[in-house]
């Protein structure tokens, strides 16, 4: 199932995508794994409905450093545990919305990445179980101000802008390994980032059972499960795409910030 959120003459609703149609449910309260997505009866053409990130998290849990070929791009040491930060719900944006280049920074770059969308809350939770807290995954893009990135930290600051969390075009439910599939990034229509999952230094249940052990995750939050190598910069009038195998693609523009903005 690919369950996505849509917006038709400025009403947010829920639905799943069934080829080139919108078929309307009701979301289910509070745990999603029960799947009881009642259709509504409204059915709309693709091409009719404008799609919005699919989930909206409480909280965006990131994974900095999760493969080994992008810790070699950078030059960091691989890390003994996982390396978190958070992006706010603010920074969150569905397919084809602007990824707004801030006017303070003068390198941002794209990071393609798996996200993974909890579905039942999940506190303490072991690797072993991790993978049925998990509704289903969608395609993420971890957009970075990387000269505000210094190594040594302010990491959520450079990757907590207004915008800088491309999340889309849908939820895919039917995924059983999430450490089984490729992931790609598209700068302008050219392959830039070719990797496989199977590159993750922490998988996936173990990221979970990692990240549940110090905060509730909350159906709707999304982990982010980082970046494989061929990261680099975006322009305004860039277009950039993520594109995971099983789920789709994720496209957005990025554009210049229309005021100068007085941070740092
Ligand atoms: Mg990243």
């Amino acid at each position: 199932m690919k369950l996505v959120r849509f917006a038709v003459k400025g009403q947010i609703h829920t639905g799943i995508l069934e080829g080139n149609t919108v078929i309307e449910v009701q979301p289910p309260a509070g745990d999603w794994l029960d799947h009881s997505f009642a259709p509504t009866g409204r059915r709309f053409d693709l091409s009719a409905v404008t799609l919005k990130a699919p989930c909206e998290p409480s909280k965006v849990v990131c994974v900095g450093l999760n493969y080994r070929c992008h810790a070699e791009e950078v030059k960091l040491e691989l890390p003994r545990k996982p390396i978190l930060f958070l992006k706010p719900s603010t920074a969150v944006i569905g397919p084809e919305e602007p990824i707004i280049y801030p006017a303070v920074s003068r390198r941002v770059d794209y990071e393609s990445e798996l996200g993974v969308v909890i579905g039942r809350r999940a506190s303490r939770v072991r690797a072993a179980e991790a993978l049925q807290y998990v509704f289903g995954y969608t395609c993420a893009n971890d957009v970075t101000a990387r000269d505000k990135q210094p190594k040594a930290g302010q990491w959520t600051y450079a990757k907590g802008f207004d915008s800088f969390c491309p999340l889309g075009p849908c939820i895919e439910t039917g995924i059983d390994d999430p450490e089984n599939l490729s992931i790609e990034g598209y700068l302008n229509g050219r392959l830039v980032q070719a990797g496989h999952t199977s590159g993750h230094i922490f998988p996936v249940a173990e990221l979970i059972a990692f990240i549940s052990g110090c905060m509730t995750l909350l159906p709707g939050d999304v982990i982010m499960t980082g970046t494989p190598r061929g990261i680099g910069p975006l322009q305004p009038g860039d277009r950039f795409a993520v594109v995971i195998e099983g789920i789709g693609r994720l496209e957005n523009p990025c554009i210049a910030q229309a005021d100068g903005g007085n941070g740092p």
